[in-house]
């Protein structure tokens, strides 16, 4: 085969518009309107090209730099090169890039994404091929939007709710954890009962409700118990970073979901950036988590790998972290979902897509499986265009 080889590469900081406004959750203010997302298009010989995001590498880092690393990584590499290959399925880094995607995980994205484009297999095959034939997704985008809208309170959730569901929506995650910085902590259990039987009343029975405090019920385990007795009867199907991870802290919380009769699933894991560190461990080993959450852009494709092989046989099942990964991540999130066996359900934070191709179709709250080279998904250059003035470029 002929060399083919990565002859430029591009770094462009694209914004990314929600669909409204998001409010705060239980320690950040409000998340607004627009993130950022910093786009990398990698172009090999034959003019294939892979893309990710280098958002975690940009959070503390310069363009500057970015580039420098971009250029050490992939430019002039032969894209044979970047993965190793066993049968037509992936088993690793290629020689000499472990050290490339051990901390930058959105790298092996693009690899995976690039090496498909140049063989015209798909990503999904890449993994071994698909275990499902769509990919469910939730709506992420319910923040603590009563405090934008403080006269309808909490209503103002439920609404949101209802528009997702009539969006096409069959799973929606909602913020909770008011009481840990923006309101007192009992003030703040009784708003966030009172938005999720909201929301239950709006979207009706049939509609999964997650929850996601983000450590909001950290030294309040006697709220977080009343909490739980409250919401139980609205069929919550999974709480996820109610406190910081901890032992002692998860197996009450344990005790709570068996005294009050709920069959709801723990998660966290999205903060855990060396993952499966050593408390994580100690909370699959003990059974008291169900789904473990490092985020998929950040942690990318050869690292979820590598956790799968290490929760096989634990019960602890794939839901990775999606948010602020923008338009880029429901790709990279529905290749990886098609190709994991205990994946649960794609966190999708519904941004209106404009620089790159349509998503797979949506029916009945979840996705199709893309069936294009790669990722399924390629720059749309006219909507790229505007941001071409703000490209940054090397190449060999
Ligand atoms: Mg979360």
């Amino acid at each position: 085969m002929a060399s083919e080889r990565i002859e430029s590469v591009t770094l462009t900081p694209i914004p990314s518009s929600y669909q409204k406004e998001l409010g705060k959750n239980a320690y950040i203010d409000n998340i607004g309107s627009q993130r950022l997302e910093w786009v990398v298009r990698a172009r090999s010989t034959s003019g294939a090209e892979g893309i990710s995001i280098a958002n975690r590498l940009m959070r503390e880092g310069t363009v500057e730099k970015t580039l420098a690393f971009l250029k050490d990584a992939l430019l002039g590499r032969e894209v044979d090169d970047l993965l190793g290959i066993y049968d037509g399925v992936v088993t690793g880094a290629g020689p000499g890039m472990d050290r490339w995607y051990r901390h930058n995980g959105w790298l092996s994205i693009l690899a995976f994404d690039l090496v498909g484009k140049v063989r015209g297999i798909s990503a999904i095959d890449l993994f071994g091929g698909k275990k499902h034939d769509s990919v469910p997704a939730y709506d992420t985008t319910l923040y603590f939007q009563d405090f934008l809208n403080p006269a309808k309170g909490a209503q103002q959730v439920g609404d949101e709710a209802a528009q997702a569901v009539a969006d096409g929506w069959r799973a929606l995650k909602l913020k909770l954890g008011r009481g840990g910085r923006w309101m007192l902590p009992e003030a703040g259990m009784r708003r966030d009962i009172e938005v999720v039987h909201s929301v239950r009343e709006s979207v009706g029975p049939d509609v999964k409700i997650y929850v996601d405090a983000n450590f909001g019920y950290d030294n309040h385990l006697d709220l977080l118990d009343r909490l739980i007795k409250e919401v139980t009867p609205t069929d919550i199907f999974w709480f996820e970073e109610m406190i910081t991870h901890d032992v002692d802290g998860y197996k009450a919380m344990r005790e709570s979901l068996a005294r009050h009769g709920s069959s709801a699933l723990l998660t966290c894991g999205e903060v855990d950036r060396n993952p499966i560190s050593e408390v994580f461990q100690d909370l699959i080993e003990d059974g008291l988590i169900d789904g473990y959450q490092p985020d998929i852009v950040g942690h990318g494709y050869l690292g979820w790998m590598e956790l799968e092989r290490q929760l096989k046989g634990t019960g602890v099942r794939t839901i990775p972290h999606n948010f602020g990964n923008g338009t880029f991540g429901s790709y990279a999130s529905i290749v990886w979902g098609a190709a994991s066996e205990t994946y649960v359900s794609l966190e999708d934070e519904r941004n209106i897509r404009h620089f790159l191709t349509p998503l797979p179709a949506f029916t009945d709250g979840a996705y199709a499986l893309p069936t294009g080279p790669g990722l399924g998904v390629d720059i749309d250059e006219s909507g790229y265009a505007p941001h071409a003035k703000h490209e940054n470029r090397i190449e060999v």
